[in-house]
């Protein structure tokens, strides 16, 4: 059973890793942005409760996070182990989790902001299919439009200068805790994540041991 953790700011390529890491160990990549973002367009009694805090970037309190981590971990797919995008988030939702959880390893992936901003703002997700782009790096062939499915490519509504601002914010004051903390425990890897995704994934892989 695998459990990893991977961290770092947005923009990392948090979401990227984790879903090759599954990949390669056969185990689920669950991204908590993700869940939230399907309880928004559901409109599930979670989703507006969420709704304003995600649309400007802030965190979702740790009561809601906490639940839903809680039914999502208990779902049978999870059985042979995870890897956790953006959970845990601050040292309240770290605590919630170590008292419930074993870990394996936190995977930190440190980038420059200059890159982290490009990435953010150059970000494009297709309303069709979930693919993603960045206008900046892995433009799509024809301006706006997806090359798998021919969905619209849309701005996630967190992903303005603002919202950025908020958000790295968020994270020295509240993530950065949980990486000291979880250091001091013995279990954070940290990777050069600037490079291509590909490179990267070969040094997340050799951080754990899998070559
Ligand atoms: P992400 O897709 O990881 O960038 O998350 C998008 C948004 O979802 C964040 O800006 C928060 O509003 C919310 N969110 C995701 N994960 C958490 C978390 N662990 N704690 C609180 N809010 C979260």
């Amino acid at each position: 059973m695998h459990h990893y953790i991977i961290m770092g700011p947005q923009g990392s390529g948090k979401g990227t890793q984790a879903r090759r890491l599954a990949a390669d160990l056969g185990i689920v990549a669950i991204s908590m942005g993700e869940i939230l973002r399907g309880h928004m367009a559901n409109n599930s009694p979670i989703g507006q409760r969420i709704r304003h805090h995600m649309e400007t970037g802030q965190l979702v309190t740790d009561e809601i996070v906490d639940q839903v981590i809680t039914d999502r971990l208990r779902q049978p797919d999870v059985a042979k182990g995870f890897v956790l995008d953006g959970f845990p988030r601050t040292p309240g939702q770290a605590e919630f989790f170590l008292t419930h959880h074993r870990l394996d390893a936190a995977i930190l992936l440190e980038v420059s902001e200059e890159t982290l901003r490009k990435r953010i703002l150059g970000r494009r997700l297709c309303d069709g299919c979930g693919k993603d782009f960045n206008v900046y790096f892995r433009p799509p062939k024809v301006e706006d439009v997806c090359d798998l499915c021919g969905g619209k490519l849309s701005a996630r509504t967190d992903d303005t200068p603002e919202g950025i601002r908020q958000r790295l914010s968020d994270y020295r004051s509240k993530t950065q805790p949980v990486v000291d903390m979880l250091r001091q425990k013995g279990l954070v890897l940290t990777i050069p994540a600037e490079s291509h995704p590909d490179e990267v994934h070969k040094q997340v892989l050799r951080s754990i041991g899998v070559e």
